[in-house]
């Protein structure tokens, strides 16, 4: 959703305060798109310190089902989100855009709510998921999902010369 300054702006140390409904319903990250399976409103303050200066607070819970990275379990992955940031809004827009790596959700004196949390999660988005911290992952060999149990692959790869060796170990007997 878009949110108009122009209102804030009117008057020094003015301050907006609102819920804005999240619209954001899935988060690309590198090529692959992640359901948003819960959220709350935006909570957002804006506040004209003076001069053109706005300071942007926001806070915002996004649920993301991301899958494991060992298993490929379904993991609904909290972002508990609180963004606090000025902007000058005399500088020039190409400016700001430069310094401020603000990703173009500040367009003029519009700004995108959604693309804000959008790229707060990206900021936010975890190293590794994991189901669980000892999650035992997926069998290479068959597949089965190995935190529901152990299947019955032989997983100790031989060496092939050591294979050899017991062939003849095998054939002698
Ligand atoms: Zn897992
Ligand atoms: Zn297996």
């Amino acid at each position: 959703m878009l949110f108009d300054l122009t209102e804030v702006l009117s008057g020094e140390n003015k301050v907006i305060q609102k819920e804005i409904p999240l619209e954001l319903n899935a988060v690309t990250y590198q090529r692959e798109e992640f359901q948003v399976v819960a959220k709350t409103p935006v909570s957002l303050t804006v506040t004209h310190v003076g001069k053109k200066e706005v300071l942007i607070e926001a806070a915002v819970d996004v649920t993301v089902r991301i899958p494991c990275d060992r298993c490929l379990a379904d993991v609904d992955r909290r972002f508990h989100l609180s963004i606090s940031r000025g902007f000058d809004l005399q500088v020039e827009e190409e400016t700001r855009r430069r310094e401020l790596d603000e990703c173009g959700f500040l367009d003029g004196y519009k700004l995108d709510v959604d693309l804000m949390i959008f790229h707060e999660i990206i900021l936010n988005w975890p190293m590794k998921i994991l189901c669980r911290e000892d999650c035992k992952g997926i069998c290479r060999k068959c597949g089965k999902n190995l935190n529901e149990g152990a299947c019955d692959c032989d997983m100790t790869e031989l060496d092939p010369r050591m294979a050899k060796i017991f062939d003849i170990f095998n054939n002698s007997r």
